[in-house]
């Protein structure tokens, strides 16, 4: 397992959009042909490569009479900060106590309580330069090492799907996903958050693309003059409500400033607008769009700007299949490890994959502080996440 996960952090996916406005898939390609070669080496019944979408395909065959279940796991790391040259850093029988990456970069157990608990074990993390990555990394190791499993071991099991996408943390990571290579009953999307979480519920969310033209002038001559579009997009920012990532948990919803760029001339402004709550979704973009408003108002209508729905909350999909909830979260407890249900904030597959017609529930990969400098995973808990993904396996 640790040596496989070194292998897929060591290359760079990190998502990002190209010059031509399509996302450059570049690393992840890279990646895909790896677990391509690993797939085909374990002698699935069929691996296929969407080379165009980067996606990857496999299928174990099985007992045609037993529920055919799917895992899938995303090629691609935050762009929040780059995942290139990554050293990688391993703390065997970990102490307890503040792990030091680097003279800026400390994991502290006051600010980041849960690592304690990890004391005795193998930590791994980056050397605080760049991001880990294990937010996927490990979600495809301990797929791949389920997979292992049964093809070294003969045990009854239905049809397993496994799928390697690309570009979630873009938004559009199940967008590509072509049923005529995955289509199983259920779907386990392995990614994210801590061993033992499961989720069925996400956010509601909107991109709000915000372009604000100014007035240039010479600064000792602009009064009546001057629209200075930074100052403009502060002003925005702080007409709408405190309720930002930064201060916002559990089933909270936000605004959220992912990007900003400006100067007087022009300001761009990127927001992600977010609650778990569909009513409170709309009276969220109501707000943005009013506020924009009466800034257009008093400033010759300068900002234009387009918000568009990205992905809605899946849980009233998913509650009308409790028996599924309920078998899930025994399967996961019968090897010991105590299930929680956390709304999902993040992860944008299993909503995607839901929206397409096969329930999907995201469950935790043992990775913490992702998208952060601060990312660790713990060697066992990944070890224990593909024993779990085993147990749905042999038991649904
Ligand atoms: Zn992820």
């Amino acid at each position: 397992m640790l040596e496989r996960f070194i292998k897929y952090v060591k290359i760079n996916t990190t998502s990002k959009f190209g010059k031509n406005g399509k996302p450059n898939n570049n690393g992840q390609k890279k990646l895909a042909s790896v677990i391509v070669k690993e797939l085909k080496s374990l002698k699935l019944d069929k691996v296929y490569f969407d080379k165009k979408h980067c996606f990857v395909y496999g299928l174990l065959k099985g007992d045609n009479n037993l529920p055919k279940l799917g895992f899938i796991s995303h090629l691609d790391t935050s762009n929040d900060r780059f995942s290139k040259d990554v050293k990688v850093n391993i703390i065997e029988n970990y102490d307890g106590n503040d792990i030091i990456l680097n003279d800026k970069v400390v994991i502290k157990t006051n600010k980041y309580p849960d690592v304690k608990e990890k004391k005795g074990k193998t930590i791994i993390t980056s050397d605080g330069n760049n991001l880990l990555g294990a937010d996927n990394k490990a979600g495809i190791c301990e797929i791949i090492s389920m997979l292992e499993y049964f093809c070294n071991n003969n045990c009854k099991h239905g049809d397993i799907y496994v799928c390697f996408n690309s570009n979630e943390e873009l938004g559009i990571g199940s967008e590509y996903l072509n049923k005529k290579y995955f289509s199983p009953d259920i779907v386990f999307c392995v990614d994210g958050n801590a061993l033992g979480d499961l989720s069925y519920e996400n956010l509601n969310s909107a991109l709000a693309e915000i372009k604000i033209n100014g007035i240039m002038s010479h600064y000792g001559y602009a009064k009546d003059i001057m629209i200075n579009a930074s100052y403009i997009a502060c002003l925005l920012n702080s007409m709408l409500p405190n309720e930002t990532p930064m201060n916002t948990d559990g089933l909270e919803g936000f605004y959220h400033l992912k990007k900003i760029k400006g100067d007087i001339s022009r300001c761009n402004l990127e927001y992600l607008i977010s609650d778990f709550d569909i009513g409170k979704f709309e009276a969220k973009k109501k707000k943005l769009t009013s506020v924009i408003s009466k800034l257009n108002n008093k400033y010759k209508g300068c900002i234009n700007y387009k918000i568009n729905d990205l992905y809605y909350n899946v849980k009233d999909i998913i509650l009308k299949k409790k028996d599924i909830i309920d078998k899930t979260i025994d399967i996961i407890e019968s090897t010991g490890v105590y299930v929680k249900i956390v709304p999902n904030r993040g992860c944008t597959d299993g909503p995607g994959i839901t929206n397409k017609g096969i329930t999907c529930f995201t469950i935790g990969t043992g990775v913490h502080n992702y998208h952060s400098l601060y990312e660790y995973v713990c060697l066992e808990d990944m070890e224990m996440v593909s024993k779990i993904l085993i147990e749905l396996v042999k038991k649904w």
